[in-house]
């Protein structure tokens, strides 16, 4: 997945155009900037390659969720309901907003289960948020019923899966607002920064102005400039957009070597019985960043990562127990370790996990293996590398 592997010209040049100007800033000092606009140049050529009227680049992923939902309005009190298996940013960003996060259970997708979700909505309801984990989406024609049955605002979370389709149309463009990150290890990277894509142009005007201390953007004298909402900073640098800016030129190469490595990988594997793939829902096309696999239960799962690292084949994610990104591993969420104090709201939430049942996405989870695919392989490494995930896996049957 990683972008900063594709690293070159491209970006060398941008980040020059930048420093020799000597304008770090996406905003105003028109005169010294030599007509370098690398901001504004990554919304244009993004919205344009997603197929939507707008992008606004901000800071980082996280700031593109708290952004997206303060763009709609979604603030104190309003429950947000987003999946057990996700990046951390899900919950932070809600939070931010003074939002209460409702954890749902995930399906064989391993995003949110539709069935789950409509269980989950109350009065308070006001957004889902599907997060597309590891390269593919949820069941977004599911997702987007229940939304317009219950009159709930679709926001994916698309940071993971950027470049992979639904029905035609690229993943983050189909729900209200769609977020994505590019942080040092997403598929596309600035070093850090983030974008929210809509058709909306009024969440769009929200975002521009939210994201800069509400700051309304007309005219050239930025000092002058009314503040139609209150804001905050989550701005992007012009040195990030400039190295962002440099890597979408290698958008769709970077797909094509994830779909290449992908599929050796995936064809090794398919041929041990036992071994089945991530549902990805009808109509959808991943991403190719990594290779999502189930194994037929808990123990044989743990003995398969095992012997695959025993096997020195690294990148590997065993997220029920290793890592950061599943319900179990949040014990500061769920023991509500707010250096500040929440809203009664808020914690009552965060208190209830502990006593939640989660036993669907446990029984997902606890059978599913990661395996990310890198762009640097060359198709022999790719071979050599499926070829001794198969003997790992098949010596533990
Ligand atoms: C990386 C990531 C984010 C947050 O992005 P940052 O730019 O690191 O803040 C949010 N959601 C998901 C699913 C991610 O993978």
């Amino acid at each position: 997945m990683p972008g900063f592997e594709m690293f070159g010209d491209e970006e060398r040049k941008n980040v020059n155009d930048v420093l020799e100007s000597g304008i770090l800033m996406r905003y105003g000092f028109e005169v010294m900037r030599n007509n370098h606009w690398k901001a504004k140049e990554f919304e244009t050529e993004f919205a344009n390659k997603m197929g939507v009227d707008y992008c606004q680049l901000v800071s980082s992923g996280t700031a593109a969720l708290t952004v997206a939902l303060a763009s709609a309005g979604i603030g104190a009190g309003d429950e947000v309901i987003m999946p057990s298996f996700t990046f951390v940013a899900s919950f932070e960003s809600i939070l931010a907003s003074g939002a209460v996060p409702v954890l749902v259970d995930i399906d064989s997708t391993l995003t949110l289960d539709p069935v789950s979700v409509e269980k989950a909505i109350t009065s308070k309801t006001k957004c889902i948020m599907p997060v597309h984990m590891c390269g593919s989406m949820a069941n977004l024609d599911a997702l987007r019923a229940l939304c317009d049955q219950y009159n709930l605002l679709l926001l994916e979370d698309a940071c993971q899966a950027i470049g992979g389709t639904y029905k035609g149309k690229s993943l983050g463009s189909i729900g209200d607002l769609g977020c994505f990150s590019f942080d040092f290890v997403k598929m596309i990277t600035c070093g850090e920064g983030g974008a929210v894509i809509t058709n909306n142009e009024q969440y769009y005007i929200n975002a521009d102005q939210y994201q800069d201390h509400g700051h309304d953007h007309i005219g050239k004298d930025r000092g002058a400039e009314t503040h139609p909402v209150l804001g905050y900073n989550y701005r992007i640098s012009e040195l990030h957009a400039a190295v962002g800016l440099g890597q979408l030129t290698k958008f769709d190469t970077i797909l094509s070597i994830q779909k290449r490595n992908y599929t050796i990988v995936r064809n090794a594997l398919s041929s041990i019985e036992g071994i089945t793939f991530r549902t990805v829902p009808d109509g959808g096309e991943e991403n190719y960043s990594f290779v999502n696999f189930f194994l037929p239960n808990e123990e044989l799962t743990k003995k398969a990562h095992k012997s695959l690292s025993d096997h020195g084949v690294d990148a590997n994610f065993y997220w029920y127990t290793n890592n950061w990104h599943y319900i179990n591993g949040w014990e500061h969420l769920r023991n509500v370790k707010s250096l500040g104090a929440l809203t009664g709201s808020v914690r009552h939430q965060l208190e209830r996990l502990n006593n939640t049942d989660f036993s669907k996405s446990d029984a997902i989870m606890s059978r599913t293996i990661s395996s990310l695919v890198k762009v640097g392989w060359s198709e022999e490494e790719v071979i050599l590398r499926a070829e001794k995930m198969r003997a790992a896996i098949a010596a533990i049957f």
